[in-house]
């Protein structure tokens, strides 16, 4: 069928939206139409080759909602107009799949990267010409999406869908590094570098579990404002000071039990380290390029301290999403006050905005 899309025709250019045509589901396929989808930086790294990813002309777009609009003949989970979260792929046979931890599936980054089903094959072209997607087995810049159908999960009729797609992975990323990964207790002092998406979502899960104090570091001063909204006790302007572990020690008085750092810039993940009380524990969600290196003084990390990297939150999908969501539809998760909306049409603007950081998750709408 023909489809719209956001296509980056080399490296670093504009995206420009074309006619492509998309190829039929396979048996454990289905067909989405893309309601709504996020903006995450890695779409940006992808459009800019930060990391070694697919050939050009290629889509990305890997946080993508709607509705089943096909389904292959082997699908069960899910059925011609369900609305769904099309989630990060697994290949579900590598020891980390198999013991339940698809979020760090050791065949991920081909997965997401390679431009091709698993097999390969392609999915979209423009008038014969191979266009990549599959960007995450989905790339979601486009008014349809054909997915595994593992990796859609079915999500309530009554949660609008246009807000749906950053869960696929910003929120889940976030949240689910809290509830999965750290589980912190009422009263466990917190603190997050940087509060884009991820952050942020960090922070409304460290709220619902009762941390405090609730430290947000960022360089923007309104990112700051709404941290505060939703639920910092205490808000750091990093661009302003050289003392950010002074300060956050002198607010947590015994050092933090837990920090997440999601800027991916070594001399903030020695801070995120830094701040840390005895048994404290820093997790890593910022994706450096490979050959990154951030050093820690042995002693320190020695008294108990623990430094570990989280991806996709640690989320068994189809568990948590269903979660978060019904989070947010009690009002527990205003995920919304994050997000800013632009149409398909006026994706190179969104990526503008959010490159300088005057908005902080993107949404694009698809033309219906
Ligand atoms: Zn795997
Ligand atoms: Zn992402």
């Amino acid at each position: 069928m023909l489809i719209r899309a956001a296509v980056v025709r080399e490296r670093s250019a504009p995206f420009v939206i074309e006619a492509l045509e998309l190829t039929d589901p396979r048996p454990e396929e289905v067909r989405v139409r893309i309601v709504a989808t996020g903006m995450c930086h890695t779409d940006l790294h992808g459009r800019d080759g930060y990391f070694p990813t697919m050939p050009y002309p290629a889509v990305f777009g890997h946080e993508g909602a709607g509705v089943v609009e096909a389904v292959g003949s082997q699908v069960r989970n899910v059925a011609l107009g369900d609305h769904v979260i099309i989630s990060f792929p697994w290949c579900g046979s590598c020891p980390n799949c198999r013991r339940q931890m698809p979020s760090q599936c050791q065949e991920s980054a081909k997965l997401k990267r390679s431009g091709t089903r698993p097999d390969g094959s392609t999915l979209l072209a423009n008038g014969g010409e191979p266009i990549y997607s599959a960007f995450f087995q989905q790339s979601s810049f486009a008014t349809h999406a054909i997915a595994n159908a593992r990796f859609v999960v079915k999500i309530r009729r009554d949660a609008p869908l246009d807000r749906l797609g950053p869960f696929a992975c910003s929120i889940q990323t976030g949240a689910g590094a809290v509830f999965n990964a750290m589980q912190p207790k009422p009263g466990d002092s917190f603190v997050v570098f940087g509060v884009g998406g991820v952050g942020l979502s960090a922070l409304m899960a460290a709220k619902l579990s009762g941390c405090d104090p609730i430290v947000a570091i960022d360089v923007h001063e309104h990112r700051l404002a709404l941290s505060r909204e939703l639920g910092a006790t205490h808000t750091i302007n990093h661009s302003s000071r050289s003392n950010v572990v002074d300060e956050v020690r002198r607010i947590t008085t015994h050092g933090v039990q837990f920090s997440v750092e999601t800027s991916a810039l070594p001399g903030i993940l020695q801070e995120a380290v830094q701040v840390l009380m005895p048994l404290g524990t820093c997790v890593l969600l910022g994706s450096a390029r490979s050959g990154t290196q951030a050093s820690f003084e042995m002693p320190f990390l020695q008294n108990g301290r623990t430094v570990r990297g989280v991806i996709q939150g640690w989320s068994q999908p189809e568990v948590l999403l269903p979660r978060l969501v019904d989070l947010m539809m009690e009002g527990k998760l205003p995920v919304e006050r994050m997000m800013t909306f632009y149409d398909l049409a006026d994706i190179n603007h969104a990526a503008a905005d959010a490159e300088a950081g005057r908005t902080i998750k993107p949404v694009l709408r698809m033309p219906q």
